[in-house]
């Protein structure tokens, strides 16, 4: 069974209110803020850090850690051993359904429980974080001097002031929208828990299938103790995805045992098209993770990207100084990520396209190993 960690739960340090002047005030407590929370305060000056849900929040995922994403984890210390669920480590698979083609790779993931992941990143950051929950960043006005930021609080709103704002705030970013520096549109994603009624290959499989129509992107499976993960990648503006969610899980369950569903979320993921998606910030506000862009368009793979540019982002603003901003910093610093992106970006026409997913099938494993890799 997944487990929420209940251990882990109800031990974040978190404050009903927040003081009314920071250095930093990072909106969402995701691995792109929280990371960015961490390396903005080692400096010791003083961060917020505030989420719109209640904390610890539970974002719908396949808590699927790259070997990148476990890169960025050593400043957070030890994982503690129960957020790592069965199978321990689990290999990608490219699996066309219809043909029975299976190509599994060298790219391996640790299999974590993505709430108590995210429960445990929060509870590391240092004494000089302030941690608001249920707090979203309604509005902000930045001019050469602050930021004013407006938050809603169970009493009303309040407004406090910083000196950089960073928008982490995920794939519906609301301080991105706040810039007008465009919205991105997403994908609809839908992940059902099922029980495992039998036995199940220890793979992260990426499923192709043509019989749920065009709007089906792909979908996955991947084991999670007793209940495997049922997902699937919906092209925006899907009609009925619910609908579509059933279809997949019908035909699955033609090959695999899987159970009834204990559970199904819907969430949405960036649509990422061109390079002029990833967009670092403007002025006085930063943007990390999702709320910038950062993610791969080519496998939806995002708390590497989260992380990296949280930790980049917390950086610049720790490193500034006089002549220098946080923007000036971070933009640099991020010209890899974007180069990165732009990259994969160009592989996404194929990707998407019957026969990209159809040749596939006859390409080597090894080399489909080493594209995925590079993806
Ligand atoms: C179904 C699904 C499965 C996925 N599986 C994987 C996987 O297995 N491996 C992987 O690497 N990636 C996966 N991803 C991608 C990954 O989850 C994201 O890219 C990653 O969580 C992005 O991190 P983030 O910190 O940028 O944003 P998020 O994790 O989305 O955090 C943003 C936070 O901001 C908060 N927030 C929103 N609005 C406001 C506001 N106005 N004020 C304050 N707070 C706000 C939210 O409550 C949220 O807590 C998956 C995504 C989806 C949708």
């Amino acid at each position: 069974m997944q487990r929420p960690c209940g251990i882990l739960r109800h031990m974040v340090r978190t404050l009903s209110h927040p003081g009314s002047s920071y250095d930093t005030l990072v909106a969402g407590a995701g691995p792109a803020g929280i990371t960015c929370a961490l390396e903005a305060a080692s400096n010791g000056s003083r961060v917020l850090i505030v989420d719109s849900s209640s904390l610890p929040r539970d974002k719908s995922c396949g808590g699927m850690l790259n070997e990148y994403s476990q890169s960025f984890l050593a400043p957070f210390g030890e994982m503690p051993p129960e957020l790592v669920l069965e199978p321990t480590y689990v290999h990608f698979r490219y699996h066309d359904w219809d043909r029975s083609i299976r190509k599994p790779t060298e790219l391996r993931f640790l299999n974590v429980s993505r709430p108590g992941f995210d429960d445990w990143l929060l509870r590391s950051l240092p004494d000089n974080v302030d941690v608001v929950s249920s707090a979203p960043v309604v509005g902000f006005e930045q001019d050469d001097r602050e930021v004013r930021v407006r938050l809603k609080l169970a009493d009303g709103e309040r407004e406090v002031t910083c000196s950089t704002l960073v928008g982490a705030d995920g794939a519906r970013s609301a301080v991105r929208r706040q810039l007008g520096i465009g919205g991105v549109s997403t994908y609809v994603t839908l992940q059902d828990y099922c029980r495992i009624d039998g036995e199940i290959e220890p793979f992260f499989d990426c499923i192709y299938i043509r019989d749920i129509g065009d709007s089906f992107g792909y979908g996955y499976v991947v084991p999670k103790g007793d209940v495997a993960i049922v997902g699937a990648v919906f092209y925006p503006k899907t009609r009925r995805p619910h609908e579509r969610q059933e279809r997949f899980l019908e035909i699955l369950r033609d090959r695999l045992p899987l159970g009834q569903s204990t559970k199904r979320e819907a969430s949405v993921a960036l649509y990422l098209r061109s390079p002029q998606d990833v967009v670092p910030g403007q002025g006085r506000v930063l943007l990390a993770g999702e709320a910038g862009g950062f993610i791969s368009p080519t496998s939806g793979e995002g708390i590497s990207y989260a992380m990296n540019s949280g930790r980049l982002a917390g950086r610049a603003i720790a490193a500034a100084h006089n002549g220098t901003t946080p923007l000036s910093l971070f933009s640099e610093a991020t010209a890899d990520i974007r180069a990165n992106i732009v990259r994969k970006l160009r592989w996404l026409p194929f990707m998407e396209s019957d026969w990209g997913k159809y040749l596939a099938g006859f390409v080597p494993s090894f080399v489909v190993s080493r594209i995925t890799k590079g993806l």
